[in-house]
């Protein structure tokens, strides 16, 4: 039986590597001897990302473009490329070439061995600061503790999902989407394939630490409510203190009678507990802006334009 395969590539001002990008995995591509669509999301690129991909899409029929209205973000651009894609296996891929074309084989193997969902793990990850490394690690472990749904370490985005994979994710339409973490969630056979991560190859990475933290957020956020509980714990902890502090005061008083003191005491306690209060009030309001949000269902995304491949025409006409 021919399978077809899809290529899910969500790109943002990726001027400087797009051509380099698409030589490679075309390369990888043809060696599959099968048929197969690159689909670029241009995710409301600023440069010349998009020309590029007109341009390119001119001399290859394999590929497909989807033109987002607007930046819509990482995990929307991935989406948009789920929705439209019509491949039998999808691997979704940087464009950056952090994530090696080359282990595509390797991931369609195992595809073939029945697995829904083949990631990349990574072993080493080059060209990135001690800190983006050392604080990844951290947050993943911090995930696997408090998350209900066991999201793998050291894995990005770069991945194969099965056909049935992409239409659980398809009938998931959140707007808050931590897409590593609803890879997990649709459970199905999982298999890790172990690479080395490469430094970008060009241009620059579009995460700031401010929006790495915010990310990080939104993937705690998103499949955990750790941190409501902890707010409880706190407060319950912290009230119940207090309450026997209280007695305390009260039955000193009885006996010893009441020099007027504990100015400090009371001092620290107010900060204290108004400082858990404020605390807690934020957990909440994160969890409470995100109801907010989804509870306004908006449409995810819009396209200016869908630009088929070859291999999606064909299929139309089956
Ligand atoms: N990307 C995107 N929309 C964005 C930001 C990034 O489609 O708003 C794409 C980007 O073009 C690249 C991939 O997502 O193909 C990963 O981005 P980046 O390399 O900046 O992230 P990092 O590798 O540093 O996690
Ligand atoms: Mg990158």
């Amino acid at each position: 039986m021919n399978h077809i395969l899809s290529v899910i590539v969500p790109t943002y001002n990726e001027a400087d590597v797009i051509a380099t990008f698409h030589q490679r995995i075309t390369r990888v591509m043809q060696q599959l001897n099968c048929e197969y669509e690159i689909i670029y999301i241009d995710d409301g690129s600023e440069d010349e990302t998009l020309f590029l991909l007109n341009q390119l899409r001119e001399q290859d029929p394999c590929i497909s473009i989807v033109d987002l209205s607007r930046n819509f973000g990482k995990e929307i651009a991935m989406s948009a490329g789920l929705d439209h894609c019509i491949g039998d296996a999808v691997i979704v891929i940087d464009a950056d070439l952090q994530d090696p074309p080359e282990l595509i084989p390797a991931l369609i193997d195992e595809w073939k061995n029945g697995y829904d969902v083949v990631y990349a793990q990574r072993k080493k990850r080059h060209g990135e600061t001690w800190l983006k490394t050392k604080s990844a690690t951290l947050f993943y472990q911090l995930l696997w503790k408090i998350s209900r749904v066991k999201i793998p370490k050291d894995t990005g985005d770069f991945r194969l999902l099965s056909r049935r994979a992409v239409d659980a994710l398809k009938t998931l339409n959140e707007h808050h989407r931590y897409m590593k973490g609803l890879f997990a969630w649709i459970g199905y056979p999982q298999k890790a394939v172990m690479y080395d991560r490469d430094p970008r190859a060009s241009g620059e990475t579009k995460w700031s630490y401010w929006y790495l933290w915010n990310f990080a957020i939104e993937g705690i956020t998103s499949f955990s409510d750790m941190p409501l509980k902890i707010s409880t714990y706190i407060g319950t902890i912290a009230a119940s203190g207090s309450f026997l502090y209280g007695i305390y005061m009260i039955i000193r008083t009885l006996i010893f009678d009441n020099p007027i003191s504990g100015y400090p005491s009371i001092i620290v306690i107010i900060l204290f507990l108004g400082g858990i209060q404020l605390i807690s009030l934020g957990v909440i309001g994160e969890y409470l802006g995100r109801t907010y949000d989804e509870s306004k269902r908006r449409t995810l995304y819009f396209t200016k334009g869908f630009h088929p491949s070859l291999v999606y025409k064909d299929k139309d006409k089956k």
